[in-house]
């Protein structure tokens, strides 16, 4: 590994964004993901981020781009939860203000109206099929206050499979399963200026959204990734793994992957949009006045332009990070700070906002997307005890995080010890120029999915 700058590596392969100390620990298997990676045509960039770790046929934390001429596209390293990204929501209250027997009720509450957990359905939303067709096809949605989107191809709801459709009709505002969730914390103001501009304040109390296209992105997902395998197989093209898939982005399958793909990223954003709404009329209900400050997805493929070039960009469990005056910057607000960036860590610690660098350029303006997993689901469940979880639980810097479930054991793999140490990958993010924290956030009340 050759150093490049601080907190900047390169092996033959790819670059990563990570500190030695990050670095001396990264698993031998992100190495191999890279090399494989770098194996598809093409491939002008390819970075990891501080947070990578394996994933399935592509490390999460994958940086990878082409120049739009010659590019080619993969569903492997978009990943199956297409769109998948976060949000935050600010209030106008101090987390200090709110007791735990109110944050608990807001919590019900809130549960009461967003379904968690795998494969459930929104029965309070009931939406005709026009509206529903309108929606697939939206950019509009949010615009002032998420990530842009440059249509790579039009639209085209035929290219989404059936059971896609049918079941994602009935699925918006529901959270998903496991990792995805929605946590009440206290916000911490560490860049005054920045804070100032974006509306927030020290002791805020704020609410974190995560989740993504639920059945809708996965089912595309795996549709073309099937797919892709077939023309792969008939044209000879060869991998140098079973699961990474990948075709030149002018093939008519991945053509139609594309356009699917742009209706999954909006599927999540939109499921995003109705559980901030509900959340929103639970905290009024209780005159807590709130708007959402920012939505960033971290599993998407997005055209954007460098140097006078278009080019395709695929971040895998990896965030934009645009800097001050980017062109793709959606709101004046933003225009001199660059857009807000949210970080989770885990639900036992801090969380960050962060805001993107000019020098971050090197990593085609990208972050990581959180902590990251340091034990495997599996490792997790084994080796995590119900005590040592629940005490990361009791020591809350505002004392005990409630949760909505009391069975533990049930998600052992999401607590706190299966993840990173989130300062130390800010502190990564930080040391390779990536981006620069502007407040941090404190855990309060978690709904896991
Ligand atoms: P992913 O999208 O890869 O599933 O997860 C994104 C990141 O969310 C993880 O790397 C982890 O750092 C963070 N995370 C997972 N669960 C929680 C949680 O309950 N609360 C917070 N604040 N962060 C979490
Ligand atoms: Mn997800
Ligand atoms: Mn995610």
């Amino acid at each position: 590994m050759k150093k490049i700058r601080d907190g900047v590596y390169t092996n033959d392969y790819a670059i990563f964004f990570m500190t030695e100390e990050i670095l001396k620990d990264l698993d031998e298997g992100v190495l191999q993901q890279a090399k494989n990676a770098s194996q598809i045509p093409n491939v002008e960039f390819l970075g990891y981020t501080p947070d990578a770790h394996i994933g399935k046929g592509t490390s999460i934390g994958t940086i990878i781009v082409w120049d739009m001429s010659k590019a080619w596209i993969s569903p492997t390293i978009v990943g199956v939860d297409i769109g998948c990204g976060m949000r935050l929501i600010l209030t106008d209250k101090f987390a200090d203000d709110i007791d735990k027997a109110l944050l608990k009720k807001i919590m019900n509450e809130v549960e009461d109206l967003i379904p968690t957990g795998v494969g459930k359905k929104n029965k309070k939303i009931v939406l005709s099929k026009a509206k529903y067709e309108e929606y697939l096809q939206n950019t509009e949605i949010d615009k002032d206050i998420s990530d842009k989107m440059v249509l790579i191809h039009e639209f085209d709801l035929d290219t989404i499979p059936d059971e896609a459709y049918e079941i994602g009709k009935e699925q918006f505002a529901t959270l998903g399963g496991g990792n995805h969730f929605i946590e009440f914390q206290k916000l911490h103001v560490l860049d005054k200026e920045t804070a100032q501009k974006w509306g927030l304040f020290d002791g805020q109390f704020v609410v974190m959204i995560h989740s993504g296209s639920r059945r809708f992105g996965s089912v595309v997902g795996d549709y073309y990734q099937r797919k892709f395998k077939d023309v792969m197989k008939s044209k000879g093209i060869t991998t140098p793994d079973p699961q990474l898939t990948f075709l030149p982005i002018d093939n008519k399958v991945a053509k139609d992957y594309i356009k699917a793909m742009q209706s999954a990223a909006i599927y999540a954003k939109i499921n995003r949009h109705y559980m901030s709404n509900f959340i929103i009329s639970v905290l009024e209900k209780h005159s807590i006045d709130a708007w959402v400050l920012y939505d960033v997805a971290h599993n998407i493929a997005y055209m954007e332009r460098f140097a006078n070039r278009e080019k395709l960009v695929i971040r895998k469990g990896a965030t934009r990070a645009l800097p001050p005056n980017h062109y793709l910057i959606p709101n004046p607000k933003f225009a001199d700070t660059g857009h807000p960036v949210i970080l989770p860590g885990s639900m036992g610690s801090s969380s960050y906002l962060m805001k993107g660098i000019q020098d971050n350029i090197i990593s085609y303006h990208t972050v990581n997307h959180g902590a990251g997993r340091v034990l495997s689901r599996t490792k997790a469940k084994k080796t995590v005890s119900i005590e040592e979880f629940s005490k990361a639980l009791k020591q809350g810097q505002s004392g005990e995080i409630l949760i909505n479930t009391k069975n533990l054991k049930d998600f052992l793999d999401e607590s706190p010890q299966s993840y990173k140490d989130i300062e130390l990958v800010i502190n990564s993010v930080i040391t390779s120029r990536l981006a620069t924290p502007v407040a941090k956030m404190e855990p309060l009340g978690v709904i896991k999915g």
